[in-house]
């Protein structure tokens, strides 16, 4: 039976998230809460290969207790099993210890895995990181951005979009791949799922297991927000900058302004290097 470990991250409902302007910060604490897209694309594959042949998947997540709520609802959607680790001394992680302690857990809770899946990068912060982290730090090959996956006894076979062309690749197991955002378009909760995502569980078998620091073995110094190599220097809503220039002159003489002050950037929008002879013809 493959066994299939899915991450996922609950985020905040970013068209719901408030913007403190005054620090700079977001109100997480203020929206709604929800699966992050990425991750249930993840968690999409995992239900779709499940479909095809036995296999088992864990959907894992790290974060406040509050995020329980997606492995109810990973459960209810297709996944067996779900592990929330979670504690306050966890708060604050970084991509670099988030990483970090995920890989613990699959060490110690999830041993013998064949395939991770993680969304390629999250509707919040979005950095991308996780995912090849988690594969550095399980010593496991990984491949980026795929949108379909296929498996056969002991690899994978995943398709993925590189620039304009597509790619076929072949890799061993166990492995991880991130999914994007174009594959796998989610499926909807069925009633049926919620009824069988509150079913009694076997004794030997708990639907959700919760896992503290202490238990993944970081000793009571353990600090995530302190012990995190990456530091948040300042968040901030760019400003917008307009400016409205009024070139004077003939025709070829507002043609040269233009093209020597903007050539540069209208160029590199149009992915050409325009300079000012190229309109030597412009009267
Ligand atoms: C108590 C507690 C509070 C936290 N509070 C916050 C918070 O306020 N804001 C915040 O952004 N993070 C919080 N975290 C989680 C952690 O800091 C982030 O998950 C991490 O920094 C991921 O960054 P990213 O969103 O850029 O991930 P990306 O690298 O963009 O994520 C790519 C993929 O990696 C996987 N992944 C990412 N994060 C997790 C995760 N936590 N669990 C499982 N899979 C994951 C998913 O599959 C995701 O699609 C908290 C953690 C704990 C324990």
């Amino acid at each position: 039976m493959l066994n299939i470990i899915v991450c996922i991250k609950q985020v905040p409902m970013v068209s719901q998230l408030p913007w403190d302007s005054r620090t700079g910060t977001l109100k997480r604490e203020l929206a709604q809460a929800m699966m992050d897209p990425a991750s249930r694309r993840g968690l999409e594959a995992a239900i779709q290969i499940k479909e095809q042949q036995p296999a088992r998947i864990t959907a894992i997540t790290m974060g406040p207790p509050m995020a329980e709520e997606i492995l109810h609802q990973a459960r209810a959607l297709g996944a067996d099993q779900g592990i929330l680790l979670t504690d306050r001394k966890m708060a604050g992680a970084d991509t670099f210890l988030t990483s970090l302690i995920l890989a613990r857990a699959i060490q110690q809770e999830c041993r013998g895995f064949d395939l991770i899946i993680c969304g390629a990068q999250t509707s919040d912060s979005e950095t991308g990181q996780v995912g090849p982290q988690l594969a550095e730090e399980l010593d496991i090959p990984a491949i980026g951005f795929v949108n379909h996956v296929a498996v056969k006894p002991t690899t994978i076979e995943v398709q993925r979009h590189v620039d304009d062309f597509s790619e076929t690749l072949e890799m061993d197991l166990p492995g991880l791949v991130t999914v994007d955002l174009t594959a796998y378009k989610p499926r909807y909760l069925a009633l049926a799922g919620v009824e069988q995502a509150f079913a009694p569980q076997g004794v030997n078998l708990p639907a959700i297991s919760i896992v503290d620091a202490s238990q993944l073995g970081f000793d009571g110094k353990f600090n995530a927000l302190k012990d995190s190599p990456t530091r948040i220097i300042d968040v901030f809503s760019p400003a917008a900058q307009k400016e409205t220039r009024v070139l004077k002159g003939s025709v070829k003489q507002v043609v040269d302004q233009l093209f020597d002050e903007y050539g540069k950037i209208i160029g590199g929008a149009m992915g050409k290097d325009l300079k000012t002879h190229d309109h030597d013809g412009v009267k």
